[in-house]
């Protein structure tokens, strides 16, 4: 199973919204542009709503069925581990291996030794690669230094992979190795050893989602130095080129970016990168397209506004509680966070113009959506009335997730 050039993790959290988000890849597909969309949910966001992997698959299948669409799709068992893969077995065919609880932790002294001496000719010696200026030389003190913070990691992406080939079948599903959730970034060279270790595990990742430099918060712009991370992202695209045909990795191996919905100002300097490189991408964005369901309900106002400032007003009470799993993905400044009284006050307008993802609006509060953002739990509390509230006020949201995923994802990346 092979995983096509372009494709976009698209999150649905209350599994309502694969219609309308089927809608913005065939969009795409109308334009000649072939995104792969690849439903991702994590075991987190299953927790907290209470749903399983087969409810992804079941609402899916009915969209593929009911657009009678032929293209490729997949289901993403996100940021899974050994406590959790067993229950994605069936429903996913696309497993994103997150070892990022072990990076930090040192492999044993002898597979590093091992791991250290099979790959010393990337070692104390200036090496070459296409596309990356001047040339690379990494120390043995750094390639050590390197190894014990990410070989172990590694070692536990391997047993992940194996379990669930045993289970699926060599070659039956998609691997990702994912790394983001940690606290530093992994440089260029970091991804080269990562990528060594990757290849000696045997795993044939398709895609690898490094932490990149800056803040990916959630559903909200990206923050950080914008030329660091051109360089970075370009010297990765490089890295992952020479990894390729120097450890044999399959040929469409391409960079995830997680927490990757809502950050215009890097699409360019991707847009730009993939082209540059030929290289493939696949873009994570998850509950970008929850945050459209309150838009399109707040926005014809009524009995959906009501509903979107219930939302808000709970979660501002249960601000650290709602916060607490996400804590590294998100940075919200609690002084600009508007009190549920105000927000009372608003109109359906006013509650969209804070909300939507509009830069260049001055009422757009960046707090006040990374506050919704984690708010999916209240929704899901709700049950039935929230669910009822979406598939009354259908036709508006759809046009919302459509939109969002369509015209500020798809189109400025991948057009
Ligand atoms: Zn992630």
């Amino acid at each position: 199973m092979q995983l096509g050039k372009y494709s976009i993790g698209v999150g649905d959290r209350f599994g309502m919204q694969a219609k309308s988000q089927l809608d913005a890849i065939i969009e795409a597909r109308s334009r000649a542009v072939c995104v792969v969309p690849v439903w991702n949910k994590s075991y987190r966001e299953h927790s907290i709503i209470g749903t399983k992997p087969a409810d992804v698959r079941a609402a899916v299948e009915t969209a593929v069925r009911d657009y009678a669409f032929t293209g490729e799709y997949h289901v993403d068992a996100d940021h899974i581990n050994m406590k959790n893969v067993d229950v994605f077995l069936d429903a996913c065919d696309f497993f994103t291996l997150d070892v990022a609880d072990f990076s930090g932790k040192p492999a044993e002294a002898q597979a590093l030794r091992d791991f250290l001496q099979r790959h010393e000719g990337l070692v104390g010696r200036p090496l070459r690669i296409d596309g990356i200026e001047g040339e690379l030389c990494v120390s043995i003190d750094e390639a050590e230094a390197i190894a014990s913070k990410y070989l172990l990691a590694v070692q536990e992406a391997g047993k992940l992979y194996r379990h669930i080939a045993a289970k699926k079948g060599e070659g039956n599903f998609i691997a990702e190795v994912s790394m983001d959730e940690t606290d530093l970034a992994q440089t260029p060279v970091d991804m080269l050893f990562i990528l060594a270790a990757i290849a000696d595990e045997g795993i044939p990742a398709q895609t690898i989602a490094p932490k990149f430099t800056g803040r990916f918060n959630k559903g909200v712009e990206y923050v950080g130095d914008l030329q660091q991370f051109e360089k970075e992202f370009n010297q990765d695209l490089a890295i992952i080129r020479y990894a390729i045909n120097k450890f044999n990795l399959p040929g469409n191996l391409k960079l995830s970016i997680h927490s990757g919905s809502d950050k215009f100002a890097i699409y360019p300097i991707m847009r730009a990168a993939i082209r540059k490189f030929e290289a493939g991408l696949h873009l994570k964005t998850a509950g970008t397209s929850w945050l459209e369901e309150l838009i399109g309900m707040a926005g014809v106002g009524d009995d959906g506004l009501e509903m979107a400032r219930h939302i808000y007003a709970q979660a501002y009470e249960r601000f650290d509680e709602l916060c607490k799993p996400y804590a590294t993905v998100i940075d919200i400044n609690t002084v600009e966070l508007p009190t549920p009284a105000v927000v009372n006050t608003w109109s359906a307008e006013q509650y969209c113009a804070a909300l939507r993802h509009d830069q260049s609006n001055p009422a757009y509060n960046p707090n006040f959506r990374q506050m919704l953002h984690v708010a999916f739990k209240v929704a899901a509390e709700l049950g039935e009335d929230y669910l009822d509230m979406v598939s009354k006020y259908e036709v508006e949201i759809g046009k919302n997730v459509c939109e969002n995923i369509f015209e500020r994802h798809i189109k400025r990346i991948f057009l």
